[in-house]
């Protein structure tokens, strides 16, 4: 027995969630069922994180989690359930796999077998925000090497544990140098120690354009979070329909899995959802406890009943289609099917499949950090970079001297373009030939703030083992 912590979610969540116990039950898996309550009830009696603080003491002890899809409540305050989950349990990889079932579901991509896996913790995601000026915000984007090292090594282990032959990597690193570039690097490094597999890198916009054409040359892809977030999306419905894609969150001890779909309020109680997502979901999380025999004949089983036309109404379709079944009756038909393997469809094998491997981050020695200068970004409706160079270099004197102004990360002074366009956020780079202390940097702002420039914040310029740690302008 394996002990689970089961949500029902709200919306189709509990008739998808029913049907996919009795289908696991029927076919003989062993679980030890904690139930808690999640989502919108939750929300509603005043819990903005959807969660009860017990519902945590549960997961700590089963340690894996089968979700229904929840229902985020409208309106600001409330805080999304599965950004909270994946953060405080560590859930730092998300595996979706995206396989067409052609010609029994519609879809233009009869050969497609992709597993997309995506980092869940970092990049964009962090939600560090600032409105900055009266014109710019800014999202800070986050990659670390420990985050982007355990991602990496779970996609080539994760290849490796399911007989897959190659892992792509999409970044856009030729923009983005230092943080896409990392994980890009990390990649590289990484991949050579698999070499069984084939590797190959494409910067993301291509790759995607790729991936949604010809989706039958792609097989495991790793990419950081928000890259990973809107194609893991596209890739799950072209392969005919987002109602057939599970996806399981993966972290060191912890392991959540789910529908990659909503809540579908609309159909909510009709007996009308299919449950194949949620199912799907259930089926890498017996992987994932070691349960791959009972994994396996349910997938197969599954597999035939697609074959068998026997379908819910999203993948219903005449001439292919057989019967229009309700969810439950969808869940008695694979249960009817326990034991039997598709004759056309691939039959899955997970004798050899060992999900549940331990990814190991050796801590790099740290590096020579030398501060070098600051960029300091400054706030001003003034547009005339000349003038403003003027002012700093009358409120500054000391070691830093005021070596370029960007707006918007293009040069505008020396020698800038009267065409290109500013806003009110200036980033002035201030440096010196050789190193600096913070002293430095606190008498340089100190000057600018008593010339009244307004100061938005500092970023702090390194040599990292004597190699520049920060990127040039563009227009540089
Ligand atoms: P949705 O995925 O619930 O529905 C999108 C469309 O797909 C709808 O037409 C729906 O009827 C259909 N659909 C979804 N699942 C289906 C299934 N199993 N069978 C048949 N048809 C299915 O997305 P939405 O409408 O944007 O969101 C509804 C709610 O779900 C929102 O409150 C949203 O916040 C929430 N949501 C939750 C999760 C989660 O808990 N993991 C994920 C996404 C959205």
């Amino acid at each position: 027995m394996t002990k689970i912590t089961v949500a029902r979610g709200d919306g189709i969540g509990p008739e998808i969630m029913d049907a996919t116990l009795n289908i696991l039950k029927a076919a003989g898996a062993q679980l030890d069922i904690e139930e808690i309550e999640i989502g919108e009830k939750v929300y509603l009696a005043g819990n903005s994180a959807g969660i009860e603080p017990s519902a945590w003491d549960s997961l700590r002890r089963t340690r894996v989690f089968l979700k229904a899809p929840i229902t985020t409540p409208q309106g600001g305050g409330f805080k999304s359930l599965n950004v909270t989950t994946r953060k405080v349990l560590g859930l730092y990889a998300n595996v979706r796999p995206c396989v067409s079932y052609h010609p029994y579901v519609q879809t233009k991509h009869p050969v497609m077998d992709v597993v997309i896996i995506r980092e869940n913790e970092e990049d964009l995601y962090a939600g560090i925000e600032h409105r900055q000026t009266d014109e710019v915000y800014q999202c800070l984007k986050l990659i670390s090497r420990p985050g982007t090292e355990k991602i990496i090594r779970y996609a080539f282990e994760y290849a490796r544990a399911y007989n897959r032959k190659k892992v792509t990597c999409f970044t856009k690193d030729n923009i983005m140098k230092m943080t896409d570039g990392l994980f890009h690097k990390v990649f590289e490094e990484i991949g050579a120690e698999y070499p069984e597999l084939i590797k190959e890198h494409w910067i993301v916009d291509i790759g995607a354009a790729k991936l949604a054409d010809t989706p039958e040359n792609f097989d495991v892809i790793v990419m950081p979070n928000l890259y990973g977030d809107i194609l893991s999306d596209v890739a799950a419905q072209i392969t005919g329909s987002v109602g057939l894609a599970g996806s399981a969150n993966i972290g060191d001890g912890f392991a959540m899995f789910e529908a990659i779909h909503g809540s579908a309020p609309r159909i909510a109680g009709m007996n009308k959802a299919n449950p194949s997502g949620l199912l799907l979901g259930a089926i890498q999380m017996l992987v994932h406890i070691g349960q791959n025999q009972v994994a396996e004949n349910i997938q197969n089983a599954w597999l035939k009943t697609l074959e068998d036309g026997q379908h819910t109404y999203d993948i219903y379709k005449e001439g292919t289609s057989k019967a229009r079944l309700g969810t439950a009756e969808f869940a008695a038909a694979v249960i009817a099917r326990l034991g039997q393997k598709p004759a056309s469809l691939q039959p899955v094998d997970y004798s050899k499949s060992a999900a549940n491997f331990q990814i190991k981050v050796t801590p790099k020695p740290a590096a020579k950090k030398e501060l070098m200068g600051v960029d300091v970004f400054l706030h001003t409706a003034d547009r005339n970079p000349d003038q403003l160079a003027e002012a700093i270099q009358s409120a500054t004197q000391g070691a830093l001297s005021l070596s370029m102004i960007t707006n918007r990360g293009t040069k505008v002074w020396p020698n800038g373009f009267p065409e290109t366009f500013c806003t009110d956020h200036w980033r002035c780079r201030f440096k010196n030939h050789s190193s600096i202390t913070y002293d430095d940097v606190l008498q340089l702002l100190s000057g600018l703030h008593e010339k009244g420039l307004p100061i938005i914040k500092t970023e702090n310029l390194y040599h990292f083992d004597g190699e520049p740690a920060y990127t040039a302008a563009q227009g540089q």
